[in-house]
């Protein structure tokens, strides 16, 4: 399929291009690495070949979200967020930019994403889970109460956010100890960011900004899988649900949620996420420079649905949430 738009694409800056070390074999490092600090030239070539004709780049992981000094974080931030304005206005009609955002200060992230988003024409924010303040052991989640000014921001520009997985701090991670190989995409981004984004559902944080939308990775980190299951455990029993929330978390999935094929390229998957959520909350994206964009490009353009969803999930979708022209 030609005119593909992709959105879990992905960049570094030397300021934060070790986080992506230790991912893969060290072998594979000066590759990765070579593919992470390229925009112009390769990636554009790869789009070319896989039918890519439009993708939305955001910062390598975890970057910001691990800079416990909340000036530090910030400056980094406008140091990615500079440079990638730059790089979509060399190549306009073939990028667009989520914006980075150190949450470790609420206010300066949501001034950050106005900036990005009215100043340079950004299309949302793109945050790596949980950010890390104090001495850096402490995770601090986005449901929480010092967070609510910022989501009226991204509610009142009204640009998506995109949850991106990292993995939990090691002081978080006893349930992997001795088994590292759950760590990262196996098992652990998408456990991580699945909790996170049921503590955003559950805290009521949709029904006082019921426009939010979230995007989330890897065909929903699981979540497609699990929805039912969240909310008729012991169904017999007609306990009400002990949360804040006011509504059934499927109802805040259904409608406040989208999800992408990053890194997830499975039909089985896809299907099982388009009987959930629906084909019009799904968008086509890779997960470069991580997997590879021929791998997610052959997979989907074969995948067995029908062409117009595949019309949707390739571009159309993409060019609604976007406003894209
Ligand atoms: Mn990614």
């Amino acid at each position: 399929m030609h005119g593909k738009i992709a959105l879990e694409e992905h960049f570094a800056i030397p300021e934060t291009i070790m986080d992506s070390a230790g991912f893969l074999a060290d072998v594979s490092w000066t590759e990765l690495r070579a593919r992470l600090l390229d925009i112009q030239e390769r990636r554009i070539r790869e789009m070319d070949e896989t039918g890519i004709e439009m993708t939305i780049l955001s910062l390598n992981a975890p970057a910001v979200q691990a800079i416990p000094d909340p000036a530090k974080a910030l400056e980094i931030a406008r140091i990615a967020n500079d440079y990638l304005g730059e790089q979509v206005a060399k190549s306009p009609t073939r990028f667009r930019a989520f914006a980075a955002l150190p949450l470790q200060d609420p206010d300066a992230a949501a001034r950050e994403l106005t900036r990005c988003v009215k100043d340079m024409g950004f299309l949302g924010g793109l945050v790596n889970g949980f950010s890390q303040v104090g001495d850096g052991k402490k995770a601090i989640y986005y449901d929480l109460p010092q967070f609510r000014p910022f989501w009226a921001t991204v509610e009142d520009l009204d640009v998506p956010f995109y949850l991106h997985p990292r993995n939990p701090l090691p002081q978080d991670s006893a349930i992997y100890e001795g088994h590292g190989w759950l760590m990262g995409p196996t098992w652990a981004f998408g456990q991580e960011t699945a909790v996170h984004a049921l503590r955003l559902m559950g805290s009521g944080l949709f029904d006082v900004h019921p426009k939010l939308q979230i995007i989330l990775g890897h065909m929903g980190e699981g979540l497609p899988y699990s929805m039912w299951r969240i909310d008729n455990r012991n169904g017999w029993v007609k306990a009400p649900p002990n949360y804040p929330a006011k509504k059934p978390i499927a109802d805040y999935f259904h409608a406040n949620f989208h999800l992408t094929t990053s890194g997830n390229f499975r039909t089985q998957t896809l299907i099982d996420a388009m009987l959930e959520i629906g084909a019009d909350r799904i968008l086509f994206s890779a997960d470069w420079p991580f997997e590879n964009m021929d791998h997610a490009a052959t997979w989907f353009d074969a995948a067995s649905i029908s062409e117009a969803d595949r019309l949707k999930i390739g571009r159309t979708n993409a060019q609604k949430l976007f406003k894209l022209a």
